[in-house]
Formats: C-alpha cells, sequence, structure tokens
C-alpha cells in the first residue's frame, strides 16, 4: 500500500512524518551511572511532536527511577507513543502490540502502556480490544504516569485520557535521546482549534494551548550551552502562538510567534532556529520579515497546502481559497527570494474529481516545492468529514493521483536541486554521511540536505562550512568545501 512516499522523496528525515523514524526506540542514557528500580522501552510513531513528548515521558520517568532501555528484552515497562493520523498507522501499532504479546507471557509483571493520540481516540476501549494492554494515557496526562503506573502494578487496568486546556508540560525538560547532539525540537504549544474535517488532532490532542514563553526560550538557551546548533519550534500551527503572563507583574506584553522567533533567534547567530507547522491562513508578513532580519532563522517554510482545489479546500475547511494560497506564496517569494518551501498533500479526498486533481499539480508547480509529505485520503472516526461527507473515492484512484503528485514532486525536486549548482550555502554539519564515513552530511537554510567529503580534520559535527555545491540527485545536494 502506498501511503507516505520513500526515504528518497522525504529528504528531510526530521520534518513531521518520518517514515525512517517510525518505531524507532529510545537508546538507553549513555554511561548514565545511576541504579535504576526498573526499566522502560519506548517507542513512538507519527508526527514529530509524538517524538518530543516520548522525551517529556522519558524526563518523567526518569525522575520517578525509571531508566531507559533500547533492549525490550530487559523492559519491565513497554510504552508505545502512537498516531492516529491515518488507519496505516493505528495498523502499525496494533501489529507491533501482538508482537510484545510472547515477551508479556515470559515476563511477570511486564506492563504494557499505550500513549499519545490512539490512546486519546479509542480510550478504554483499547483495553477490550487489545488485551494485552495494562495502561492507556492520552498526550495530556503523562505527568500522572508514575501513579497509573503503580495501579497497573496492583493488576488493575490503568487509564487516564483526560485532555486538558493548560497543559504545555513547560517545566519540565525533556530527556533528548537519540539526538545527534547538533539539532533538537522544543515544543511551543499544543492541540489545534482548526477543524480541518479530515483531521482528527483536535480530538486526540485538544484545544489549542500556547507554552510560556519564558520557559520556551530557557530550554532553547540551555540546549545552546550543551552544544546544540539548531532548534526546531514545533506545534500544529506555529503562527498562532500567542503568550500572555497572567502571574509576572513585569512583563505582561502578549508575545506573539513573530516576538518568540526574535528573541530566540538573539540567543546566538550560532543558533540555527526552524520551526514547522505553518498553516497558510495564520503565517504573519511580521514573521517572514523576521526571517529576513536574522540570518539564523532559517530559509524554510513548511506551508502544507493539501490540495490545489478551491471546492476541495472548502471542503476541507481549510479556510484559503487557491488564489489565496498562491498569493501567500508569492509574498513568501517576494520577502525572502531565497526561501525553501514545502507542503503536505492529501489525494482523493471525498467528491475529489480529475479536475480538482490537475489543480492540485498546477498549484504544486506554481509553489515550486522542494520537498511534499503526499498521503491518500484515510477516513477517521469522529471527524467532520467522515459525519458529514461520503469517502467516495475509490482506493485505486486516490493512489494513482497520489502517484501522479509523487512524480510531480520527484520532478520539482531536482529542478530546484539542480538550481543550486555553481552555488556556496552555509552548512550546518550533523555528522557522516549514511553512505561513507569519509563524508560529512548537514544542511542549508533551505533545509536541503548537503553532503561534501571530509579534507581535514579540523570540522566536527555542529560546525558551519561553506560548501559549493557541484552535483546533485533528487534528494541531495553534493558539494565541496569552499
Ligand atoms: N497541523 C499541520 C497542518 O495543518 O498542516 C499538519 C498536521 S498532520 C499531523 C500532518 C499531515 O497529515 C496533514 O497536513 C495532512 O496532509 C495529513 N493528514 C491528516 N489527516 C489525514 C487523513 N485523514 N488522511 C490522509 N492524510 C491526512
Ligand atoms: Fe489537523 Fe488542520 Fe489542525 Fe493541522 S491545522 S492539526 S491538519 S486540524
Amino acid at each position: 500500500m502506498i501511503d507516505v512516499v520513500t526515504d528518497k522523496l522525504i529528504p528531510n528525515p526530521d520534518e513531521t512524518h518520518d517514515e525512517s523514524r517510525q518505531g524507532e526506540a529510545f537508546s538507553p542514557f549513555k554511561l548514565d551511572p545511576n541504579q535504576y528500580r526498573k526499566r522502560f522501552y519506548i517507542e513512538s510513531y507519527g508526527c514529530q511532536m509524538n517524538f518530543a513528548d516520548s522525551e517529556i515521558v522519558a524526563s518523567i520517568l526518569n525522575q520517578q527511577g525509571y531508566g531507559a532501555t533500547r533492549n525490550v528484552e530487559e523492559a519491565d515497562l513497554i510504552f508505545l507513543n502512537t498516531c492516529s493520523i491515518r488507519e496505516k498507522a493505528e495498523q502499525t501499532v496494533r501489529k507491533r502490540l501482538t508482537e510484545f504479546r510472547k515477551i508479556k507471557e515470559q515476563k511477570k509483571g511486564l506492563l504494557v502502556g499505550v500513549l499519545g493520540c490512539m490512546a486519546e481516540r479509542l480510550k478504554a476501549k483499547l483495553l477490550e480490544e487489545e488485551l494485552l494492554v495494562d495502561m492507556v494515557v492520552g498526550p495530556d496526562a503523562y505527568r500522572s504516569l508514575p501513579s497509573l503506573i503503580e495501579e497497573a502494578e496492583t493488576g488493575q487496568k490503568a487509564v487516564n485520557v483526560l485532555l486538558s486546556r493548560e497543559e504545555t508540560y513547560a517545566d519540565i525538560s525533556p530527556v533528548r535521546l537519540n539526538s545527534n547532539g547538533v539539532s533538537a525540537f522544543v515544543s511551543i504549544m499544543r492541540g489545534c482549534n482548526n477543524m480541518c474535517t479530515f483531521c482528527v488532532v483536535p480530538f486526540t490532542r485538544g484545544r489549542e494551548r500556547s507554552r510560556d514563553a519564558g520557559s520556551i526560550l530557557q530550554e532553547c538557551k540551555d540546549l545552546f550551552n550543551q552544544g546544540f546548533r539548531e532548534v526546531t519550534l514545533l506545534g500544529q500551527n506555529v503562527d498562532s502562538y500567542y503568550f500572555q503572563s497572567l502571574t509576572s507583574e513585569v512583563n505582561t506584553v502578549p508575545i506573539t510567534f513573530s516576538m518568540l522567533l526574535e528573541s530566540i533567534a538573539l540567543i546566538s547567530p550560532e543558533l540555527r532556529v526552524r520551526f514547522s507547522t505553518s498553516h497558510p491562513k495564520d503565517i504573519t508578513d511580521d514573521v517572514l520579515f523576521a526571517m529576513r532580519k536574522y540570518e539564523n532563522i532559517c530559509r524554510y517554510i513548511h506551508l502544507p497546502v493539501q490540495s490545489g482545489s478551491t471546492r476541495i479546500l472548502q471542503l476541507m475547511n481549510r479556510t484559503y481559497t487557491r488564489e489565496w494560497y498562491m498569493s501567500k506564496v508569492n509574498r513568501i517569494r517576494e520577502i525572502i527570494p531565497d526561501c525553501g518551501i514545502s507542503s503536505d498533500i492529501i489525494t482523493g479526498f471525498c467528491t475529489e474529481e480529475e479536475n480538482d486533481h490537475e489543480d492540485t499539480l498546477a498549484i504544486m508547480k506554481h509553489s515550486g516545492y522542494d520537498y511534499s509529505y503526499m498521503f491518500f485520503y484515510s477516513e477517521r472516526p469522529g471527524t467532520l468529514a467522515q459525519k458529514r461527507y461520503r469517502d467516495d473515492v475509490p482506493d485505486a484512484v486516490k493512489k494513482r493521483r497520489l502517484y501522479e503528485v509523487v512524480e510531480m514532486q520527484n520532478k520539482l525536486s531536482l529542478e530546484s536541486n539542480i538550481k543550486d549548482i555553481g552555488k556556496s550555502y552555509k552548512v550546518l554539519i550533523e555528522g557522516n554521511s549514511r553512505k561513507s564515513e569519509n563524508d560529512w552530511m548537514g544542511r542549508s537554510s533551505q533545509n536541503k540536505v548537503v553532503v561534501f567529503p571530509k579534507i581535514n580534520n579540523e570540522l566536527k559535527k555542529g560546525d558551519y562550512v561553506m560548501v559549493k555545491v557541484k552535483s546533485v540527485t533528487q534528494g541531495t545536494l553534493i558539494g565541496d568545501i569552499v
């Protein structure tokens, strides 16, 4: 089944929904001297917010004397941090649960917990459907994990799926595991108020709330002091970030997203700042001007279009038209001519006709996306689309249209990369290239993967270097240090 396109088509593995990271387990804390009373194993699925949440879960468990393990056989607690965005994501988790059955039979007292969106969507029903599950914990209930574990240890099933209007885990310092030590993700808000008709997120992650700006700034400063050189600010709709302190007597000015961006950019010119995701209806000129003003705010915007047809966009409740989206892209190009732009696209949404699909292909071309994350529509129970419309586009048609969208993106990615030949880019080194230890791999400000030979031993991970592009593939720029 085609769902998300292959790794080759997703050259940015750290963004939104990264196939190569699905089901990734946390590594144990390196050289950790502590003796833990129990070991937990956690696997994460879905978007980057979920991976960031697993770092919060790890921090909460760590404080209670639980240590992480990457070896599931060694674990006393197994957690799956799940995704509900498409049916396939849920099927993957259910399949994974069956694989734990054997381990559970062999190890008395082993507890299995389902966290995240699937826990929130299915609630206690999940306990009836998946008998080996002991704990079901929604995304706003992670602080209660220690007490839920205690409850489950007595043989009871433990559930907490309460959604909150306030919880942002602002005071919890995430445990960075599986990190390259160079780039980190920082959650700046939770939930979503947008109600796109296809989407389950507003139901599984609750109302939108922004995290305390002071705690975000402090986390970014700490990361920089620990040697990190890039932070990606995460939220379902970062441009609607809005924080006003109700407790501080000194600083009561509301903080908008552009103000937050600017304050993080000022930590150090050596710290790159990225953000995701921008809703086209909310990104403002203020944000674009802040990007232009600070060299270290990366020239890259993830601006999901979903469809190129105004009629379909209306059915999706995206609140913009095709023309409005196109003018937003034009505005970005006018203010930041060298900005990279990527998108999310859904094919075969309810009632989609060939002419709507043609509009999607045309808007991709107009926008000249560097990458896209492409999906065929998967009806999700409880969403507005499931209640209001019929999922009437046959699977074969959805998949054929997806194939055409993927082909278009391949062409656009290659064209965009070819334009970079002969140009030089400032690259932040993330580590060895996947293919050879003799090459470095890093990213340009536009978020393109750049690979180049190590010519001396002076450079290291986290350094910046200018690289001139010699040749390209669809997903990579290949060059030499200049
Ligand atoms: N908040 C982000 C936005 O509005 O662009 C995206 C959040 S969602 C986790 C990531 C992407 O999954 C969406 O942009 C959409 O393309 C895709 N998606 C969401 N619901 C879907 C569904 N029911 N079927 C197929 N793709 C879906
Ligand atoms: Fe889902 Fe729309 Fe919110 Fe994105 S903006 S999370 S697609 S409801």
